[in-house]
């Protein structure tokens, strides 16, 4: 198909049929997008089209791919054109690049879909089926492959982008990861750098580091064929706080000595998601730890048997351990997503890297708030997650994703549907990251125990002095000492600061 490149196509404005759609499509409902108008964009010729338009116009630009970000990078009612990516939709093998083409706007799902079916590849990424890619790999991207292959960006071979230059000129540029290549800064701000900083990317190509020949088949990993999946509860009349400390401890414990880049653990991947209790009603579950193994090693279900017993350990006979299934990969991988993206209304999120367990005091701190009913959300929850394996195999200035050596990722997110409550919900949500982190400012400050945090869930409470009072800038909580570098690169290829966003990049700190 030919791409049209009349400026005028796919621009809907307010009063149009499809304004409104567009405007709540983001996932948080806290964030409405209200521009002027938003750009629907099928190609690159398209994107430059609509960013030279809205920059000789004066207009305050905000991309979009998913729609999938947690905070208002793109619903600021300064924006006044959204351009859209969520329509570019492509992937492709490239045999000059001998790298897969994809376009940002694909969703997670239909990527697992199309690689694995039509190459039996992966990319290790996310674990949502409907996240994009265009925001998602900017970020790092990660899920449950990333102990046994890394994060996304560590496969990223290049990226096309749409940028401005200083006297306002709009042009498309390709930066890849040969270090000889003039444009190889450009290609490292986006394998953690966050989206929505240094201009708008319209292609990444995937091909692993390692990867050689030409076949599609070895340009990226493998997944197993099958993923041995267990599931284990605990009911919430049973989890009291001593048994939320054990069960916590083992979680940190096991994670502190089972994820270098060699261990064979890198094969399991788990999360335990641990609930807030409802306002009324059903006590509801206390809180479920679910864990995939490539269940194609032979010691798939000593790997699996070993891990329940010690995550389990000294909790007696509550927990409740549901038998194991070895399920197609597509299909696990789907199961995960149907949990994450089950969640849908107002939502606040946090997030940090942990390089070691919580302490007791920290676990009571989220007994306390898991168990209080001095809240109004529908549903609370704080998910920690595997981390380290082979993500800790790359070095923290390789590329832009600097956490390195952490082993645990941890997710908070409460959701509500009632506008009206967004203040006492944000505000639990605060209370509770603040008390959790209260030796070191109410944040993770990168040391001993913490690594900082994750850019892709982001959280505008890390740059307000009234949660952060660590003296760490929000800057190097997301990016450690990759700041400077990324600073740099924002002068050199954005220094207009077309994209810019709550949390974008400045190019002076
Ligand atoms: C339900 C859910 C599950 C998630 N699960 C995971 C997970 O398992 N692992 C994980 O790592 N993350 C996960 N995330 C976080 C996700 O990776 C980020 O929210 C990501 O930024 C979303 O990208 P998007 O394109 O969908 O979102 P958008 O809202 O479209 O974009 C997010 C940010 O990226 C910018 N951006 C978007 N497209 C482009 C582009 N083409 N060029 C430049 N900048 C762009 C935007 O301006 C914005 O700042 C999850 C999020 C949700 C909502």
């Amino acid at each position: 198909m030919t791409e049209n490149t009349s400026s005028s196509v796919g621009v809907i404005r307010v009063g149009d049929d499809a304004y409104q759609d567009l405007s709540v499509r983001g996932i948080n409902k806290r964030f409405t997008a209200e521009p002027e108008a938003f750009h629907v964009v099928t190609g690159t010729e398209q994107v430059v089209n609509a960013v030279r338009e809205a920059v000789r116009d004066g207009k305050r630009i905000a991309v979009r791919s998913g729609g999938h970000g947690y905070e208002n990078m793109v619903g600021d009612p300064a924006v006044q054109v959204v351009i859209d990516l969520g329509e570019m939709r492509e992937v492709s093998f490239d045999p000059e690049r001998k790298a897969f083409a994809v376009e940002p706007g694909v969703r997670m799902a239909d990527l697992y879909r199309t690689l694995y079916e039509r190459w039996g590849v992966v990319l290790p990424a996310g674990d949502s089926a409907t996240v994009g890619v265009g925001g998602h790999v900017a970020g790092g991207g990660f899920g449950s492959l990333c102990r046994s292959a890394g994060l996304a960006a560590d496969h990223l071979l290049a990226v096309e982008v749409v940028v401005v230059d200083a006297s306002g000129d709009v042009r498309t540029v390709v930066a890849t990861r040969d270090p000889a290549d003039p444009h190889h800064d450009l290609w490292w701000a986006h394998t953690g750098g966050g989206g929505g900083n240094f201009g708008i990317v319209t292609r990444y190509w995937f091909r692993s580091p390692d990867a050689t020949g030409d076949d599609p088949r070895e340009a990226l990993p493998r997944p197993p064929a099958s993923v041995l999946t267990g599931t284990v509860l605990f009911n919430r009349e049973s989890l009291s706080r001593t048994a939320l400390r054990t069960l916590v401890g083992n979680f940190g414990r096991w994670h502190e000595n089972n994820s270098a880049p060699d261990s064979p653990y890198t094969a399991l991947f788990s999360g335990l998601v641990l609930f807030g209790r409802p306002r009324e009603g059903d006590p509801g579950m206390g809180a479920v730890a679910f864990v995939h193994v490539d269940a194609t090693r032979p010691d798939a279900d000593r790997l699996m048997s070993d891990y329940v017993s010690e995550l389990t350990a000294g909790l007696g006979d509550f927990p409740a351990v549901l038998p194991t299934e070895v399920v197609p990969w597509l299909e696990a991988k789907k199961a995960l997503a149907q949990a994450q993206d089950a969640e849908i209304g107002r939502q606040k999120v946090k997030s940090a890297f942990l390089r070691r367990g919580y302490s007791d005091d920290q676990i009571d701190t989220l007994y306390d708030y898991l168990d209080s009913t001095d809240h109004s959300n529908d549903s609370s929850l704080v998910s920690l997650q595997s981390y380290g394996g082979r993500v800790n195999a790359v070095a923290g200035d390789a590329t832009a994703s600097a956490q390195r050596d952490s082993v645990i990722q941890a997710f908070f997110m409460n959701t509500w549907q009632d506008e009206k409550l967004d203040e006492t919900n944000v505000d639990w949500m605060r209370r509770l990251f603040r008390d959790l982190y209260a030796k070191t400012g109410g944040v993770p400050v990168p040391g001993e125990e913490n690594d900082g945090c994750y850019i892709n869930f982001p959280d505008t409470d890390m740059a307000d002095p009234e949660w952060n009072t660590s003296g760490v800038s929000w800057e190097e909580l997301y990016y450690k000492g990759n700041i400077a570098r990324l600073r740099e690169i924002k002068a050199k290829w954005d220094p207009r600061n077309v994209f810019r966003h709550t949390l974008s990049i400045r190019s002076e700190g």
